[in-house]
């Protein structure tokens, strides 16, 4: 659940300066609201496991996005020649699995519990009202905002 009057820009701002040693300066949050908390998570444990692998400065985060109601968080190797440790490979996957799971039990919209919905076509994890909300947005046709 997010608080009250979340500030999404300031929210990311922080997250680019406490994380800027892997976040590339022009890399877009793809999310919604509700998962930035799983992202802020997730970047702290990447961070963590990089450096505790002698690995600061040599990976970046390539993408946060959503795809098929899930949220994916790529991070590779910024020299295309180098391959991950394997200890160190296999921290990073299952960080990617763990915010991934969480992601499909959190409303993407609002941080409450959530499923992965398929909306004619378009899969996206949502709470029951953000749910409804979107079905009844592709009924009535796509006009205006999805979410109130
Ligand atoms: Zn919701």
């Amino acid at each position: 659940m997010l608080p009250e009057n979340f500030d999404r820009d300031e929210f990311i701002q922080q997250l680019r300066q406490k994380h800027a040693r892997i976040l590339p300066p022009d890399i877009a949050f793809a999310v919604e609201d509700g998962w930035l908390f799983i992202v802020q998570l997730a970047l702290e444990r990447i961070q963590e496991s990089l450096e505790r692998h002698g690995w600061a400065g040599r990976a970046k985060i390539k993408q946060v996005k959503e795809k098929w109601g899930e949220l994916q968080i790529y991070v590779r190797p910024v020299m295309e020649v180098d391959s991950y440790p394997e200890p160190l490979a296999a921290e990073l996957t299952a960080i990617r699995m763990m915010s991934a799971g969480d992601s499909l039990q959190t409303c993407e919209i609002c941080g409450e519990l959530g499923e992965p919905g398929n909306f004619d076509g378009y899969w996206q994890t949502l709470c029951s009202k953000h749910a409804e909300q979107r079905r009844a947005w592709v009924a009535g046709g796509r006009k205006g905002e999805i979410f109130d």
